[in-house]
């Protein structure tokens, strides 16, 4: 079953960060070493920061050391370069200088709002984005009309996308975890956690579907070990559970696409079949026979008893399953270990 694994997320974070740490190295190196302004106020600082910052903390990750240390330091490394980054473009390149670009480092800033939304989670990301949002928008803000006019487009689309790579990133991330929750809650709701197959609930709902659209012949078959009590008492509950699972995976390998297979409650099963009764009943011998020839245990026979019926113009899904159950009964009291499809067979055999 589908375990929340907290260490399995962590190690893909740190998979993605081996990844792409090395490219911002590289490409903070390639911008100190190539087109360093030395007029600027931060590159010199920054750019020699990152360089020395990510390859320590690649090189933690690669030795799977400080993992929690490297995402906190990643955080406030984005966050602050990038404050400043924006400070430095917007009021030394464009105010100061009069350029028309608002530079490099906008291709850089959605990967950092990602790094944000996989380092923290819900809020607490939104939130850090907003401020750091906030902070390049007032910049723009406040010194729009010293904005050279060839500049402001760009200022403006930039904000705007900004703020709506954020709006995105959050819902996404919602979205994400509202599937994989939900895929979880479906997997506990309609599983059956020893054998994996369908549960009770799940049945109901198969038979209910089946109940609405009657075009097609419906089959049950209910069967239960014989004298799985014994298995129990004589190898332990363990060594019963490993009965019931290989009993599933032997009856699952016999049923076509037509059939479906479900766990009726502790050593009872059903299977949902989209046949006559006829061909239900020949499948079910099929797997009664199955079952007895297998080897679950050494030198202790297994067999199961089978009751099939199938559903009728005026049955409703109990009195379907009742009468399966009531075969399933006299295939027990006449001897187990065999398939009964009608009452009077029994009566006279
Ligand atoms: P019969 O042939 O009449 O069906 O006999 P039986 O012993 O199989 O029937 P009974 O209802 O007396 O016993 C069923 C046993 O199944 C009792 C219970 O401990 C066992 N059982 C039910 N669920 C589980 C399970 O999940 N694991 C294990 N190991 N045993 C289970
Ligand atoms: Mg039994
Ligand atoms: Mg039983």
């Amino acid at each position: 079953m589908g375990k929340i694994n907290l260490n399995q997320f962590e190690q893909l974070k740190r998979k993605f960060y081996i990844l792409i740490f090395p490219v911002i190295i590289f490409s903070s190196a390639f911008s100190y070493i190539f087109f360093l302004d030395p007029t600027k106020t931060y590159d010199p600082i920054l750019l020699p920061v990152l360089i020395i910052a990510y390859s320590a903390g690649w090189i933690l990750l690669i030795l799977n050391r400080g993992f929690n240390f490297v995402e906190i330091m990643n955080l406030i490394l984005i966050g602050v370069f990038h404050i400043l980054k924006f400070q430095e473009v917007v009021v030394e390149r464009i105010v100061q200088n009069q350029e028309l670009s608002i530079g490099a480092a906008p291709f850089w800033t959605p990967l950092l709002f990602i790094f944000i939304f996989i380092i923290l989670m819900d809020v607490k990301a939104f939130v850090y984005s907003l401020i750091i949002w906030i902070f390049n928008f007032s910049l723009f803000f406040i010194y729009w009309s010293d904005l050279p006019i060839g500049i402001r487009e760009q200022a403006l689309h930039y904000n705007l996308s900004i703020f709506v790579y954020i709006i995105f990133l959050y819902f996404f991330r919602k979205i994400i975890h509202n599937n994989a929750q939900n895929e979880l809650l479906t997997e506990l709701a309609f599983k059956d956690e020893l054998t994996g197959v369908a549960n009770r609930r799940q049945i109901y709902e198969w038979l209910h579907l089946s109940y609405k659209n009657k075009e097609k012949p419906v089959s049950v078959i209910m069967l239960d070990i014989d004298f799985f009590k014994k298995v129990n008492d004589i190898h332990g509950h363990l060594i019963g559970d490993k009965v019931l699972i290989e009993l599933t995976k032997l009856i699952e390998n016999e049923l076509s696409d037509q059939s479906y297979l479900g766990r009726w409650g502790g050593e009872e099963f059903i299977i949902l079949s989209y046949q006559t009764k006829d061909q239900a009943k020949k499948l079910a011998e099929t797997i009664q026979g199955q079952v007895e020839s297998y080897s679950f245990i050494d030198d202790h026979p297994i067999t199961i008893s089978l009751g099939v019926e199938e559903m009728q113009q005026d049955d409703t899904v109990d009195s379907l399953v009742n009468r399966a159950d009531k075969l399933l009964y006299h295939a027990k009291e006449s001897g187990r270990n065999r398939v009964c499809s009608d009452l009077q067979d029994l009566i006279y055999s």
